[in-house]
């Protein structure tokens, strides 16, 4: 290694400055800690803003909760339901969550340095010394008492000695579809929905029961005479829109997540090139497509391409507790339970573009509320074999937790990890990794880890129940209370459950 140029200390030190590790600095430093955030790039918010993934999604608590008023306050949110005194995904300005979560860094006390990649750690028989990064100017070193991987990619845990699964056991270690984000402008979306409603007229009139919408079956006829691919548009809704706010309705900007790439590694640099290759080659393809077929997409420009990959997972590694699918999915709770998901498993398929979606798994007994509706497995959805066992899906009326054991690796004894790579299993990551359990797991692992200093203990002698009581006792997230708004609306909503196009359950209001 070449020289280290400085040296830096301090008790917590974070590495990444995603929303995971945006929330853990915020936490800490309130509480009093000396805090530091590496991250590689020169902004924040990773994914969700350099990823162009502005969409937060999963139940708003705790620091979450507060990041989604304060980009409200500042005029950046959209609310999808603007008449309900709730958020359900919304949106915001990617360039102001970046500016949001400076401010709540910094105002907190913490320290952001920029430009610092982590490359390697000391290690002192079970505890990280002190991690190194590649700077502009050399190699900097830090030393903390606790150190916070928020990297997504466990990068600092791997570095550590820690073990780790990448991908899907069933499907041969490959990882989920991966989908570089892009940024759109100049959509007349007024222009749009009124050919829209004059091309659903005009199905119904030919007899045609539920007609999809206006652009999904220009997609699929561009698709068959060859013109597009199919794996640049989601096959049960057309291509994923979701709007930027303060862009009107004429000329609005948006950013979409529509094009996957499969058979993905994603801790290999040449294959994460070819991902990346592949996508930005694929949107080019589809700006001619809207542009010249699109009512209303004429004037449509590409004004941004992610300038982090689109990857969904990559390491998650393995800690006191492995979050397991049929947690999600029978609706478990934890006594350590520090976060909690109210969503459905979310894994986008790894191989076929067909399917791009798997969102049950197979159980020999599902308990809990979990939903054992059959939608017919075919082949494609299981490449290698369909496992034993029942269909089961997560009720919508329910939600599940994450204890706080699965952010205590195995090994080492001076590291939390939280965000997209703590301990979860394939499936259960595609339902953890957004950005409220993200933020919630960020969060606790803060709190975890002033505690313990203050205890003189380390991390995993902490007592998750006592980290629950704090978080809810002091810090106000309330996992004693069921996950409230848009969910206690599902809760009371009457109908039958179904599994819905896109392989997960709705709702369908009696008497339809
Ligand atoms: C295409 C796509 C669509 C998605 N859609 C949604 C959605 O609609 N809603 C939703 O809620 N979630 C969505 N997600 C998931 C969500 O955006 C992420 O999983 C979540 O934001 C992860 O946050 P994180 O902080 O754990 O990790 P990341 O956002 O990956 O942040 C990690 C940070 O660490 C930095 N870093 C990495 N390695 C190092 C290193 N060695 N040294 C220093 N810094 C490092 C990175 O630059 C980055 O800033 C989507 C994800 C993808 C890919």
């Amino acid at each position: 290694m070449q020289p280290v140029r400085k040296e830096l200390f301090c008790d917590i030190a974070i590495i990444g400055g995603g929303v995971g590790g945006c929330a853990a600095a915020i936490a800490a430093a309130r509480r009093g800690r000396h805090v530091i955030i590496f991250e590689k790039g020169v902004s924040l918010g990773g994914l969700a803003t350099n990823g162009y993934v502005p969409q937060i999604a999963g139940g708003i608590e705790g620091i979450c909760l507060e990041f989604t008023k304060r980009l409200e306050a500042e005029g950046q949110l959209r609310k999808l339901y603007p008449d309900k005194d709730y958020y359900r995904n919304p949106s915001f300005e990617p360039e102001f969550g970046k500016i949001v979560l400076e401010e709540m860094v910094t105002q907190a006390g913490a320290r952001i340095i920029y430009d610092s990649t982590c490359m390697d750690v000391e290690m002192d028989g079970p505890y990280i010394k002190k991690a190194f990064f590649y700077t502009k100017g050399g190699v900097v070193s830090v030393a903390a008492d606790i150190f916070i991987d928020a990297s997504g990619d466990a990068d600092l845990a791997a570095m550590a000695g820690v073990p780790y699964e990448v991908g899907g056991v069933d499907f041969a270690g490959l990882n989920m579809s991966t989908t570089l984000g892009s940024r759109w402008s100049g959509a007349n979306l007024k222009k749009y929905l009124a050919a829209e409603e004059a091309y659903k007229a005009e199905q119904l009139a030919k007899g045609v029961k539920n007609p999809h919408p206006l652009v999904y079956d220009l997609e699929e006829a561009a698709i068959q005479r060859g013109e597009l691919v199919r794996h640049v548009c989601n096959k049960n809704t057309g291509f994923f829109r979701v709007i930027i706010p303060n862009t009107p309705e004429d000329n609005v900007d948006f950013v979409t997540f529509s094009f996957h790439s499969y058979f993905c590694r994603n801790t290999d640099c040449e294959d994460i090139t070819r991902q990346v290759l592949e996508q930005r080659q694929l949107m080019k393809g589809f700006l001619k497509f809207l542009r010249t077929e699109v009512p209303g997409f004429e004037n449509l420009r590409l004004v941004g391409t992610g300038s982090i990959p689109g990857v969904r997972d990559s390491r998650r590694i393995f800690g006191e507790y492995m979050l397991k699918a049929a947690d999600i999915v029978c609706g478990n709770k934890f006594e350590d339970g520090i976060a909690r998901f109210p969503e459905m498993l979310d894994t986008h398929h790894p191989t076929s573009s067909n399917l791009v979606f798997q969102r049950h798994i197979h159980m020999k007994n599902p308990s809990g509320t979990a939903i054992t509706l059959k939608s017919g497995c075919r082949a494609e959805m299981h490449p290698f074999g369909v496992p034993e066992g029942v269909e089961a899906r997560p009720s919508p009326r329910d939600y599940c937790e994450i204890p706080y054991r699965s952010l205590l690796p195995k090994k080492v004894d001076n590291l939390l990890v939280v965000g997209r790579c703590c301990s979860a299993e394939f499936h259960a990551n595609g339902a953890m990794r957004i950005i409220g359990p993200a933020m919630g797991t960020g969060h606790a692992a803060a709190v975890a880890a002033d505690v313990a200093l203050k205890e003189n203990l380390r991390p995993r002698e902490l007592d998750g129940k006592l980290l629950r009581k704090i978080l809810i006792e002091e810090e106000g997230v309330p996992l004693d209370k069921p996950c409230e708004g848009y969910w206690a609306e599902l809760r009371e909503q009457e109908g039958e459950f179904f599994v819905n196009y896109g392989d997960a359950i709705g709702i369908r209001p009696a008497g339809n």
